[in-house]
């Protein structure tokens, strides 16, 4: 099994046939509990919670894609980060990067923070910065690359090197760039995090979230608190998410034809201030991400494209002028989306000193004919 190909496993692994019945499609075991032959005595599942054949499927498959000895699956990827963040005890740090998702923010500084878990945030793109953060007692880093929403490329090597040096745990929300595209563990991280719910799911019809890691100890730490919170997606959207696994490949190279074109037109418009794409040659996170994303031996970069205009009337003018890019959060779906972070996805980081430029747009761009793309944006760019 662990030398099959991405897109191979994708497809098959924890999706065997079923064995009652010979279905080909993991079946939604939708049920809360087993019967048990005598006490003690059952098939290897006694409650949903704990343990159910579809989550347990798309946990088999999520690790081989990710190429982890264990995946776990959680309701949401918010969930998959609380309980990650349910490992440390009262008194410890985390150390986050100043380009930080908005609710993994809130989730530090408006929850974590009463239980006693403090946060710093610091610019991930500078490692002596963050060699002396982690001199204040971290034990646990969280970075993401690309950076929400502004498509930051982190050093993910040197950032594990030093983490690990200072004693924490390191861990990489990859859900930008997915398994396709990038391989945290690979790359040093303990952890990589995802919120299943943009590209692995890819269709907007479901919310999930999942951890990966090669830690032994941690994934069972990580297991038990799976069961002990109860954070845990339900059978159809287990099913619901392997069936998008099995395109994540394909998708992920149309999303990044697709947005290379899309920032490519953006930078070539008098009207837009700075285009933020990693794929472009001029990007500050290019060199970098050109040697830590790829798939089939090839540079990716991925699905997500943010850009700024002159101001935030015209930011938010645009937001509603496009007609295929559609208004709304999220991220990672079949279809286009296009975003103001400083009042949607990333509202919560308002009074933090690390709010998001108001003159900033994120598109998330789908997969339709990037023609069609361009042409909405220019419409709605003239208006
Ligand atoms: N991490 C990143 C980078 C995200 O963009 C999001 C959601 O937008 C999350 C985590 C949280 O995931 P979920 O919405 O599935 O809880």
């Amino acid at each position: 099994m662990s030398d099959m190909h991405f897109e191979t496993a994708a497809i098959h692994v924890g999706q065997d046939p079923d064995r009652a019945t010979g279905a080909a499609i993991v079946p939604i075991y939708q049920t809360s509990t087993y019967v048990q032959q005598a006490v003690g005595v059952h098939k290897g599942f006694e409650y949903s919670r704990t343990d159910n054949p579809t989550r347990r499927g798309l946990e088999q498959c999520l690790a081989a894609l990710e190429g982890s000895s264990h995946a776990i699956a959680y309701a949401s990827g918010m969930a998959a980060i609380t309980t990650l963040a349910l490992t440390l005890s009262s008194g410890s740090r985390v150390l986050l990067p100043d380009d930080v998702y908005g609710g993994t923010y809130r989730l530090f500084a408006k929850v974590m923070n009463r239980l006693g878990v403090e946060y710093t945030t610091v610019d991930m793109t500078d490692i002596d910065a963050v060699s002396s953060a982690l001199e204040n007692s971290v034990q646990l880093v969280i970075a993401e690359s690309p950076t929400n929403p502004a498509l930051k490329i982190l050093d993910l090597e040197a950032l594990a090197s030093v983490s690990h040096r200072a004693g924490a745990v390191f861990a990489v929300d990859n859900t930008f760039a997915t398994p396709y595209i990038q391989r945290p563990l690979a790359l040093g991280a303990d952890v990589a995090i995802y919120s299943a719910t943009k590209y692995l799911g890819g269709h907007s019809d479901l919310v999930a979230g999942s951890l990966a890691t090669d830690d032994d100890d941690l994934a069972e730490r990580l297991r038990f608190l799976q069961n002990s919170v109860g954070a845990v997606p339900g059978p159809f959207d287990c099913w619901l998410l392997l069936r998008g696994l099995k395109t994540l490949g394909i998708r992920m190279q149309a999303h990044s034809m697709g947005a290379a074109r899309v920032a490519g037109w953006l930078s070539g418009q008098d009207s837009v201030r700075g285009v933020m794409y990693p794929g472009l040659p001029d990007d500050p996170g290019y060199e970098l991400a050109a040697a830590q994303m790829a798939a089939q031996g090839e540079p990716l970069f991925g699905g997500m494209v943010s850009f700024e205009l002159d101001s935030e009337e015209r930011a938010l003018e645009v937001c509603e002028r496009t007609e295929l890019f559609w208004l709304g959060e999220s991220l990672g779906g079949v279809e286009s989306l296009i975003e103001h972070p400083g009042k949607m996805t990333h509202a919560s980081l308002a009074g933090s000193g690390i709010e998001v430029s108001p003159a900033l747009i994120r598109l998330s761009v789908g997969i339709e004919h990037p023609d069609d793309l361009v042409a909405d944006l220019e419409r709605a760019l003239k208006a």
